[in-house]
């Protein structure tokens, strides 16, 4: 490939308080096992919104937020290839798992990098330079390859929300035989929608926002229902009485999964996504008497990630349908105030935009 590439890029940083932070600096070099990719498509995600936007809320664990070029979600085009790589060469298109482990520990030898215990693991767009800027470096063992169908923006999607809403319908062993309950709707509870109608099963939305409601609809969720007092009710009438096989809870909040362990119906499973809030519930007629399998699931393993992306490639499905703005990097500040609302579906970075 021929791009010249240039010595300086400009990037974005999140100091807290509400600001977004134009940054310019070298663009970096790709080490030993490293690629260097032009951005094409970065996302932001709830949890950019939950830990880092507003506050840097936790400064010791694994949301810790350094001082780097921010954007968990990354989607680009190699550039340049440092030694040592052989599955990656200059033109490849590809999505980046947004973190990277020790290597050698029980998890990262699984590829769930997230759950790496060891200090040398870091974040994109955490603990290392991440997707909003012009360029960025990647270990090459965080690199999945995107299929021709697949966009810059469906690897964006894939990068975090997809990958994650895939983990918990893969916990929850969903299939054909199954309707999914997703409470929440959100950009994770949207994928959740969209992949377990493709693994077969049913699928019932619940939200309280109506902006919501009608995405779910459009993506062609089953039944969508509003978060009201009668929707365990309104549930249960579609369900023979009996709840669903499958309740996967988005909404983070206590009432949301409440109603998740009261919808799913005997032997079900119920899988909790959403971050951060807390729930109290009895056991015995919940969980106990209905013999529920419960589930806390987050993100996904690399090995799982690149399974979604032939899952996809294969159905020919987009996850960028549940992108609702476009900004090109320069307006990153904007997109965040838009994002920080909560009445809109994924906002994505689109480093082609003018
Ligand atoms: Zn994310
Ligand atoms: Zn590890």
């Amino acid at each position: 490939m021929s791009e010249k590439i240039p010595a300086k890029m400009s990037g974005m940083k999140l100091p807290g308080g509400a600001k977004v932070q134009p940054v310019t600096c070298d663009v970096p070099k790709p080490g030993p096992g490293q690629v260097l990719l032009k951005m094409k498509a970065a996302s932001l995600c709830g949890s950019d919104l939950k830990y880092i936007y507003f506050e840097h809320t936790d400064k010791t664990g694994g949301a810790r937020y350094d001082d780097v070029i921010a954007g968990h979600e990354p989607s680009g085009q190699v550039v340049a290839v440092g030694d040592k790589v052989d599955d990656f060469r200059e033109g490849d298109r590809v999505v980046v798992y947004h973190i990277q482990g020790c290597g050698y520990c029980d998890e990262c030898r699984k590829g769930f990098y997230i759950n790496c215990q060891q200090p040398e693991r870091r974040a994109y767009g955490w603990q290392r330079d991440g997707a909003l800027a012009e360029y960025m470096v990647a270990d090459a063992n965080t690199c999945i390859h995107l299929p021709d169908f697949l966009t810059y923006e469906d690897g964006a999607m894939i990068a975090c929300g997809f990958g994650t809403a895939y983990q918990g319908l893969l916990r929850a062993n969903v299939s054909g035989n199954d309707r999914v309950l997703v409470m929440g709707l959100g950009p994770v509870g949207q994928a959740a929608l969209i992949l377990a109608k493709a693994l077969g099963a049913q699928t019932i939305g619940v939200d309280i926002s109506e902006e919501r409601m009608e995405m779910a609809r459009t993506i062609g969720a089953d039944e969508v229902l509003p978060g009201d007092d009668s929707v365990i009710e309104n549930i249960m009438k579609l369900t023979g009485g009996k709840g669903v096989e499958v309740a996967v809870d988005c909404s983070g909040s206590s009432i949301g999964r409440h109603r998740c362990l009261e919808a799913a119906r005997m032997w079900g499973n119920v899988v909790f996504l959403g971050e951060q809030g807390t729930v109290t519930f009895e056991p015995s007629p919940l969980l106990l008497h209905k013999n529920l399998t419960l589930h806390g699931s987050w993100v996904t393993s690399v090995g799982n990630m690149e399974k979604l992306v032939e899952l996809l490639d294969r159905k020919k499905i987009h996850p960028s349908q549940i992108i609702t703005h476009r900004f090109p990097l320069e307006e990153t500040d904007k997109a965040f105030e838009v994002f920080a609302t909560g009445r809109t579906g994924k906002v994505c970075i689109n480093h082609e935009m003018e």
